[in-house]
């Protein structure tokens, strides 16, 4: 199958643009499926990184000198690359570590001094472990409970029963934007709404989202937004949480130091203005640098164009993978990212996995830091090949050949 033309685009072009994809992995060409673990990165973004550490290293928002005034401006410029992206402000967005910091950011400073005994925080069965465990200590610490919202057999939330989780009690409702096991892609808007209505607040982690979708968080409507950077071709140690502004201004700060105040005195700290309320400490400047660079790279492709890609590169490896007997697909939602879980008969996933290495397709085993998910279906662990728009459909056909020859092996 010749479908290295998508759309108007020349993907061969844009693979070339990675240069770890270029190398081989025990003496085969790398295969690399598991973009939704961390992203690769392009030349423009290793440059990036480069050119800061080579040409303009200080520290950010302190120094008068040229070198200061150049890492603060291009740090600035990076956020605001980043809000341009999602279409948000600049303020309202809080610069981080990635969205484990975001969630549990919010987790700290939203929620734990507001909750209270009798009142609950609602997620979902498809959740990634950092989207569970910061609700866990604050319900701990708070007496809130936790509600979970389950799926339907294509592994798509069940919205009649999520909407009824939505009682009174809840004030909070944190779930993933899609799936990093599943793929599957939540409706959030309308979730967002109908949460909205009943005066719950909304968490939206859109980890394996930003990567791969046209993302417009504000037309999201939700109130809190996470991201990060590394798994949509930043470097690693990057992130942010969107959040509206009214929240920003009435939370207390999360992490105390440095550039997140005004003025300190032994008798009391006047905090500075959100988002540096929000920044204690020197952040991953040379990181977010490249973060803005690999935002103006996904913007150079146009992210509809990454997303017409990945699901050409979807549709392809789930007829493929069909064909493979035994091979059983978790979650076939009627809209879903480029995600696949898979098990097949007789193979255990870590057996599979380790194989597959060996013919340099790298693809991830084990629960994926999703549990609850693997309880659901009754596993310990599946495969899953994760896909960006710099794959190939050749790689596709060279994955499955590779997954049927050490089957064989296993059989
Ligand atoms: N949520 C989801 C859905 C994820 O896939 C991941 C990363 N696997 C995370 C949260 C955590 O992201 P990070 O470790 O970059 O903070």
């Amino acid at each position: 199958m010749n479908a290295s033309l998508d759309s108007t685009i020349d993907w061969a072009r844009v693979r070339a643009d990675f240069p770890l994809l270029t190398r081989q992995v025990h003496g085969k060409p790398l295969i690399y499926f598991d973009s939704a673990n961390t992203g690769q990165k392009p030349e423009t973004v290793i440059a990036a990184v480069d050119d800061f550490y080579r040409h303009h290293n200080a520290n950010v928002s302190r120094a008068v000198h040229a070198l200061g005034t150049e890492a603060t401006d291009a740090y600035e410029g990076a956020r605001n690359k980043l809000a341009k992206f999602f279409n948000v402000r600049g303020d309202e967005l809080v610069l981080c570590s990635g969205t484990t910091f975001a969630l549990n950011l919010v987790a700290y400073s939203w929620a734990l001094p507001r909750l209270q005994p009798g009142d609950a925080i609602v997620l979902t069965r498809m959740e990634h472990h950092a989207n569970i465990v910061p609700w866990q200590l604050v319900a701990q610490r708070t007496g809130a409970t936790i509600k979970v919202a389950e799926l339907n057999e294509r592994g798509e939330l069940d919205l009649d029963r999520l909407y009824a989780l939505l009682t009174p009690e809840v004030k909070l409702l944190s779930l993933t934007h899609v799936s990093n096991v599943l793929g599957t892609v939540n409706p959030v808007r309308e979730i967002c709404r109908e949460a909205r209505k009943r005066g719950i607040v909304t968490v939206v982690d859109g980890s394996q989202a930003a990567p791969h979708r046209v993302l417009d968080i504000a037309a999201v409507g939700c109130d809190f937004y996470a991201i990060t950077g590394h798994k949509m071709s930043g470097p690693t140690g990057t992130g942010a949480l969107w959040a509206r502004r009214e929240h920003l201004a009435a939370m207390p700060p999360f992490i105390g130091g440095g550039e997140m105040i005004k003025e300190v005195r032994f008798e009391g700290t006047v905090f500075n203005d959100p988002p540096h309320k929000f920044e204690a400490g020197t952040p991953n400047i040379a990181g977010f640098i490249g973060l803005g660079a690999a935002v103006d790279y996904l913007s150079s492709l146009g992210m509809h164009n990454v997303e017409a890609r990945e699901q050409a590169l979807l549709a392809h490896a789930t007829e493929e993978l069909s064909k493979v007997e035994g091979l059983r697909i978790f979650g076939n939602a009627r809209e879903k990212a480029a995600v696949i879980s898979f098990l097949v008969e007789g193979a255990h996933a870590h057996d599979l996995a380790t194989l597959l290495d060996l013919e340099g397709v790298a693809i991830r085993s084990g629960h994926h830091c999703a549990h609850p998910l693997m309880q659901h279906f009754g596993v310990p662990a599946t495969c899953r090949a994760s896909l960006a728009f710099y794959n190939t459909h050749d790689e596709v056909e060279a994955f499955v050949a590779a997954l049927r020859k050490v089957r064989k092996l296993l059989a």
